[in-house]
């Protein structure tokens, strides 16, 4: 069976209401926020392009000039002069001879307006076997360069040897100086003299000439930002300072194949690429990433993405804030609304209830002109037709109860009278047949046949009457006479019943099958004693003659819902099935006296004793095959 969902109308009313309004709703906020936020990142990717496409066009062009002046620089005759002086001095007569003094004195000069005019950290001669000859700023050391380059550490080394090499000027790659705590790069330029590789000019940049690229912040917001990387031993080293300065303090490197900062390992890997990404503070950053081949960095330009979703997040608490007004709304519409109509269907239940209790004179109240007005009126018109029928069926039943009580007196008074009536016909009838029965006995020789069979005629017809007076008086003394009701064993009265007629079933031989497991009834002891002596005096009497078998008779009982079904079971000569009903009327036969004795009131007696107990009685039985007559008692008479 289907389970009976429990919401009551405003309950549906308001997830219907719910539905409605908030799934569309649901769905289009799902499908603006989606297209604005990819809208918004759109926008976003292609200003930090922008960005990008400058910044990288500006380093490349820093670079790209820087190459070109140290190049000229390198072409210079005083500078070729210089180189090979240098070289001679420092290989002949060292560092600190006077020598080199006085060639300090007349190059120094030049070298030092060269290094300021071209803006560099320091700028170097190199002899042409990778002596560090001379430098602008004394600290730098002279070691050789070919030494470095055999050690592999030094950048600038193998910068000078490719140099060497190809005679062009090469820009090294980026190294970390701890002593300045500063990226650094070095532009190498081959000092030619003649067809000759005569040494190389160098100079030594480092990472503030950045700054003014990577702070300017336009087109970045408050959070955007450009960084520039570059790999050092299996890691991604930042250049230049972030724009926010607290993170400035902490080791500015990312481990290759880390989890976060993936856009500056991609960077300094030559890639190009844009996507989300943490950053070195753990923010969410949109990103953008490239690799600046002649400096070979690697750029980064990032902006938080809760800046570039910030006008999409407004737009969200918007939006929410108006979804749920309108879910209050919905929700108190709905409430109104199912309440104006489950208020007036509540009152109308109600006044069904208490028609239903017998408050018929209830009615429900119309007061709009709507469908459960209607309903309403309908419902009162019912009411009225209630009382119409109910007054009605009170008249019918007062009438039906004046005519019962009057059968009842026509019934008495037919008991009476049949009463009297046998009672006042058993005298005469007496004297009747006490009469022909001295005439019998004293003149029957004075009469001829025809007077003696009339006289036997007249004492039968006596007789035979006086039974039927008999049974009449039996039938009117039963509905007459009521014995209080007593818990019976029926087990005791069909023996007593069996006892009584204990010779009428020897002599015929009946095989009595009765188990004496009969139930304790409610009921009148003497009447139903008579039930079972009728029923069981007819089972006995049409079963035992002309059969075959021996004849058997069976007393039992099945236990009912509500009552007891006995029946008197025999192999006798049956019933045809039309005359089930009629042999409980009186006096009803099937067959004449002479075949059977009797009179056919036996079981119309029985049938008024069962009915007056509340049961029923019936047969079951086809001609020639037995009989079983049922009849029930209730339990709780
Ligand atoms: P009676 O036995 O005096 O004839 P009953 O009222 O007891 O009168 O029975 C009415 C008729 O029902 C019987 O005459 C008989 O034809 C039929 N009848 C009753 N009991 C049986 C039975 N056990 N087997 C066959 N017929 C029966």
């Amino acid at each position: 069976m289907r389970k009976k969902r429990n919401i009551n109308i405003q309950g549906k009313f308001i997830i219907c209401f719910l539905f409605i309004s908030l799934v569309p709703l649901a769905i289009s906020i799902l499908v603006s926020f989606n297209s604005f936020f990819s809208i918004l990142e759109e926008e976003a990717v292609n200003r930090l392009n922008v960005v990008a496409d400058s910044k990288a066009n500006q380093i490349e062009s820093y670079f790209r000039n820087r190459r070109l002046s140290i190049s000229q620089i390198a072409l210079m005759s005083d500078i070729t002069e210089a180189v090979s002086k240098y070289s001679e001095v420092y290989r002949t007569r060292g560092i600190n001879s006077d020598q080199y003094k006085a060639l300090d004195d007349s190059y120094r000069p030049i070298l030092t307006y060269y290094k300021k005019n071209f803006d560099c950290d320091n700028l170097f001669l190199v002899s042409k076997t990778g002596e560090i000859v001379f430098s602008v700023n004394d600290s730098d050391n002279h070691q050789s360069l070919y030494e470095q380059a055999v050690h592999g550490k030094s950048e600038l080394a193998n910068a000078f040897i490719s140099v060497m090499k190809t005679h062009r000027t090469e820009i090294s790659r980026f190294s970390y100086d701890w002593v300045s705590d500063r990226a650094i790069v070095y532009i190498v330029a081959p000092i030619i003299n003649g067809p000759e590789f005569a040494g190389a000019v160098i100079a030594r940049i480092d990472d503030r000439v950045f700054e003014p690229f990577v702070k300017d912040y336009r087109g970045l917001g408050q959070s955007g930002e450009t960084l520039l990387g570059t790999l050092v031993n299996n890691e991604a080293l930042y250049i230049n300072d972030f724009r926010f300065p607290g993170y400035n303090a902490v080791k500015k490197t990312v481990s290759m194949g880390e989890k976060d900062n993936i856009d500056i390992q991609n960077a300094v890997q030559g890639k190009e690429g844009k996507g989300l990404s943490v950053d070195y503070r753990g923010m969410k950053v949109l990103t953008l990433w490239r690799s600046l081949p002649l400096s070979g960095l690697g750029m980064v330009i990032k902006i938080d993405t809760s800046e570039v979703f910030a006008s999409g997040n407004r737009l969200k608490n918007v939006l929410i804030a108006i979804s749920f007004v309108l879910l209050v709304m919905v929700v108190t519409m709905a409430v109104l609304i199912s309440r104006s109509i489950s208020n007036p269907i509540k009152k109308l239940t109600l006044t069904a209830v208490r028609i239903s209790e017998g408050n018929l004179n209830e009615r429900a109240s119309v007061i709009a002109d709507d469908e459960i007005s209607t309903l309403a009126s309908s419902f009162n018109q019912m009411a009225d037709r209630l009382i119409e029928a109910k007054n009605k069926v009170e008249e019918e039943r007062e009438k039906i109860k004046e005519q019962k009580k009057m059968l009842e007196k026509v019934n008495h008074e037919l008991d009476s009278f049949v009463y009297t009536a046998s009672h006042d016909l058993r005298a005469p009838l007496r004297g009747v047949s006490s009469f022909a029965s001295f005439l019998i006995e004293d003149s029957l020789d004075k009469l001829d046949d025809e007077g003696k069979t009339y006289l036997e005629g007249i004492r039968r017809g006596a007789n035979r009457m006086s039974k039927l007076i008999d049974d009449l008086l039996t039938l009117s003394r039963m509905s007459r006479i009521n014995n209080p009701y007593e818990q019976v064993n029926m087990n005791e009265i069909v023996s007593s019943v069996l006892e009584r007629i204990e010779f009428d079933i020897k002599d015929y031989n009946v095989d009595i099958i009765f188990e004496r497991n009969l139930p304790v009834v409610n009921c009148d002891k003497i009447k139903i004693s008579e039930v079972f002596l009728n029923l069981i005096n007819n089972a006995i009497k049409f079963s035992s003659k002309n059969n075959p078998d021996r004849p058997r008779v069976e007393i039992g009982y099945n236990d009912m819902k509500g009552y007891f079904d006995f029946f008197i079971k025999d192999n006798g000569i049956g019933i045809e099935p039309k005359y089930h009903k009629q042999i409980f009327g009186i006096f009803k036969r099937l067959h004449s006296e002479k075949e059977y004795d009797g009179t056919g009131a036996g079981l119309s007696i029985v049938k008024r004793i069962i009915e007056d107990h509340g049961g029923d009685i019936w047969v079951d039985s086809e001609y020639g095959k037995g009989s079983v007559f049922h009849f029930s008692l209730p339990k709780n008479v």
